[in-house]
């Protein structure tokens, strides 16, 4: 498992020049060209500016212990050396980490037993004991001024993916959370990703159609039974999904039972492609 550095500073991302694709209702902001560059540059100057004067103000935090850290959206020393990020190599398939290198690929005993609905599916870092409050802080606790820095981790990690990808589309969070937890984490990842990278957001492209029970202590059959039937294509925008190659986006892939039941919903409406991209994962010892 590798940590470069490059997930905690790059500001820029991956692939930041992706214009002109075909989106559905995108969210995604094109940048001009001529005039606008100028306009641009006063926007960046400013928005420096504006920042300098912020860090006197409100330093900025580590995202995960609150200690003051030079950049803002980073982790402090000791809090980027507790957390595990995953990167190759991988299972093909669903992204379970490798201990040795493997040739091109190669799948894990699980998708080979059964292989995912979904093509990929990539995570930043691991679900573990010292990423837990990161997560959970983002889920529940409003700091959702972590979403930038996970959406410049997130192009990092799922460049493979984001470089094959029509559009960007997160799970969904059924109303009821919606009103109790104010937002939905998945669709703020995917808007920090889609302004990453410049690839359309649909956020909306899913629907809950129930409110599903918790998924707590659920193995993957369990979970599946759970979600079962849980999602549906919005009427309004299904056409758009035909053809389409989607990067679904969550916050942590557990057993992957979410992500597959919507991968079927967008498979079923004539998605080309599903691959999955998710902050973090859970990766069990002797899978
Ligand atoms: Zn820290
Ligand atoms: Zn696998």
């Amino acid at each position: 498992m590798t940590q470069p550095a490059e997930h905690i500073n790059d500001r820029r991302g991956a692939a930041a020049s992706r214009r002109g694709r075909a989106g559905l209702h995108a969210e995604t902001r094109v940048e001009g060209d001529g005039d606008a560059s100028g306009r641009a540059a006063w926007a960046l100057d400013l928005r420096a500016l504006g920042r300098r004067v912020l860090d006197v103000l409100l330093p900025p935090h580590c995202l995960k212990c609150g200690t003051i850290v030079a950049e803002p959206g980073s982790l402090c020393p000791s809090c980027w050396q507790a957390i595990s990020f995953l990167g190759a190599p991988t299972c093909d398939a669903c992204g379970l980490p490798f201990e040795f290198e493997v040739g091109p690929a190669t799948l894990c005993a699980a998708c080979l037993r059964h292989r995912p609905v979904f093509a990929r599916a990539r995570a930043v870092l691991v679900y573990d004991d010292a990423s837990r409050d990161l997560i959970l802080g983002f889920k529940h606790a409003d700091r959702t001024e972590a979403a930038p820095a996970f959406g410049r981790w997130l192009a990092r990690a799922g460049g493979e993916l984001v470089e094959t990808a029509d559009l960007i589309v997160p799970v969904p969070l059924h109303w009821t959370r919606f009103v109790t937890r104010r937002y939905n984490q998945a669709a703020l990842l995917g808007r920090a990703l889609a302004r990453e990278t410049t690839l359309p957001l649909v956020p909306d492209l899913l629907i809950r159609r129930r409110r599903t029970p918790s998924q707590g202590g659920l193995d993957f059959a369990g979970r599946a039974r759970n979600v079962r039937g849980a999602f549906r294509l919005n009427p309004r925008l299904a056409g758009g999904v035909r053809g389409r190659r989607v990067l679904l986006v969550d916050d942590v892939y557990t057993t992957g039972a979410t992500v597959s039941a919507c991968a079927r919903v967008l498979l079923r409406g004539g998605a080309a492609q599903v691959d999955v991209l998710t902050l973090a994962r859970v990766v069990r010892p002797a899978h």
